[in-house]
């Protein structure tokens, strides 16, 4: 091809590719379309069930293949509406008490649409300085609330697994376990700890590494004058004892581990502590709770997830390691190509301090709500969402159901005990009959080979009568079961 050729080429093929670049008209039509159906959802958010069993519908998906044509909003908005924001849990929903719920700010999702229309890259600070600081200042916010001071280091990761293994792989950098060290170092953990810790074990390929459950008391807390018991132990076989994970929060039953006395113990053996806040660590930001903390700023990581205790919508978890050196171990990396970047060095970039590079500008999602609503509503949601499960907790106990323990955040668990029935059966059932219900979403668990409901109170939009809708369709059940009570 000559150059004549070649430029009618280009502008043929132009002619097509500028399909991707709506003007602002187009622009402004498209958004309207998309805008109106989520504002639509969220007018009725809470009109519409919070869990939905419905799991047919695959055909629908086999039968709408990519074409090389586009179509319309309003065709991809009506099967949106029926074949994704309709079925299962409904995580926008205040009725979701299932899980560990967040619920999903709007504000977020604009700090995501101006991240993505403007596609700053947050990987590296000489791409981005303004990008790379609006994480930082993030990660400074968050770092100063569990107190540690300078010589931290932090990611935005995209959720709690993700930043529990960034936390992870900074303490085998620290602590040295080499390949040959694998099968003589040892972890320590409770039966709540999270499964994501011990996959990212299995990622990091220390399958081979012993994990000892350490016993807990009553209420589900490890017991620290076992792990001191344990480790000793340990070592006195010649062992290398490495790592603790304590929960601030655990997802099971909302337990807080009894940190400053794992702190202690830590220090005293020389373990890496970590902190696993996911579900429980904002709530450090309520002056009701916030003392269960304490000791925190000892750990050598935490982790914590604004996409559960900010609301934010899913995507986000954050890592923050006392020492950076650690975290730069493990993720910092030179290449030809990234020489460019070296002399503009002088803030840390999120591609140090993780495994990703390219990555989504998350930092805004978190940073906009942050500046728009203020650190105040957040705070108060929290205290409302605490609140919420101590009303809870009493008024289920009057209508005669055991309780697990005194819920330390936001997490309760609950059965009925009847000495005529088949307890785990019966609430089994109570269980469906909430599902089936569907105006609110709660998940079961099994405590000592008991079958217990719970409830996890953390999205925002939970308010009082969701609560009372489980109470009426408790006790409704509770009555269907044992019709010989009246
Ligand atoms: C939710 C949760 C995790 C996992 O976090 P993801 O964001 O779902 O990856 C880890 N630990 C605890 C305690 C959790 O509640």
């Amino acid at each position: 091809m000559n150059i004549d050729q070649i430029e009618k080429k280009i502008e043929s093929l132009q002619q097509s590719s500028i399909r991707l670049e709506p003007d602002e008209a187009k622009r402004k039509e498209d958004f309207n379309s998309f805008q109106n159906y989520s504002n639509g959802f969220l007018n009725k958010v809470n009109d519409l069930p919070a869990f939905v069993a419905d799991y047919e519908g695959k055909e629908n998906f086999d039968n709408y293949p990519f074409k090389e044509k586009g179509t319309s909003p309003e065709e991809i908005i009506e099967f949106l509406g029926e074949n994704v924001d309709r079925a299962g849990i409904n995580p926008a929903s205040g009725g979701h008490i299932g899980y560990i719920p967040g619920g999903g700010i709007y504000s977020a999702a604009m700090g995501d649409y101006l991240a993505a229309a403007m596609n700053r890259y947050s990987g590296v600070f000489y791409a981005s300085p303004g990008a790379v600081r609006i994480e930082n200042q993030i990660i400074d916010w968050v770092a100063e609330l569990i107190g540690y001071s300078d010589g931290y280091g932090g990611n935005l990761a995209s959720g709690g697994s993700m930043a529990n293994l960034i936390a992870i792989t900074a303490a085998r950098k620290a602590k040295k376990i080499k390949s040959r060290d694998i099968d003589t170092s040892v972890v320590y953990i409770t039966q709540q700890v999270h499964h994501c810790v011990t996959k990212a074990l299995r990622i990091l390929g220390l399958d081979e590494i012993i994990i000892r459950k350490v016993p807990m008391d009553s209420n589900y807390k490890m017991n620290t004058t076992k792990l001191d018991e344990l480790v000793k132990k340990d070592k006195e076989d010649g062992l290398n004892p490495f790592l603790v994970v304590g929960s601030a929060g655990s997802t099971d039953v909302g337990a807080i581990d009894p940190i400053a006395e794992i702190a202690e113990v830590s220090e005293k053996h020389d373990l890496w502590f970590h902190v696993d806040g996911a579900y429980g660590g904002f709530f450090i930001l309520s002056d009701e709770v916030k003392d269960k903390f304490k000791g925190i700023e000892r750990a050598d990581s935490v982790i914590l997830d604004p996409h559960k205790g900010l609301f934010l919508p899913y995507g986000v978890g954050v890592v923050i390691v006392k020492n950076i050196d650690y975290l730069l171990e493990a993720n910092s990396y030179d290449a030809n190509y990234m020489q460019d970047t070296r002399d503009h060095r002088q803030e840390y970039s999120p591609a140090d301090l993780s495994p990703e590079l390219s990555r989504h500008f998350r930092g805004l999602r978190m940073w906009l709500p942050l500046k728009l609503h203020g650190i105040e509503p957040f705070r108060d949601c929290l205290d409302e969402k605490i609140w919420l499960t101590r009303y809870f907790y009493e008024k289920v106990q009057k209508l005669g159901f055991e309780v697990g323990p005194e819920p330390e955040l936001s997490v309760a668990a609950f059965r009925f005990n009847h000495p005529d029935l088949d307890n785990n059966e019966i609430n089994k059932k109570l269980l469906q009959k909430i599902h089936n219900d569907g105006r609110v979403f709660i998940s079961s668990t099994t405590l000592d080979g008991q079958f217990w409901m719970r409830i996890a109170v953390l999205s925002f939009r939970t308010r009082k009568w969701h609560l009372d809708v489980i109470l009426d369709l408790l006790e409704e059940g509770v009555a269907e079961a044992i019709p010989a009570q009246s």
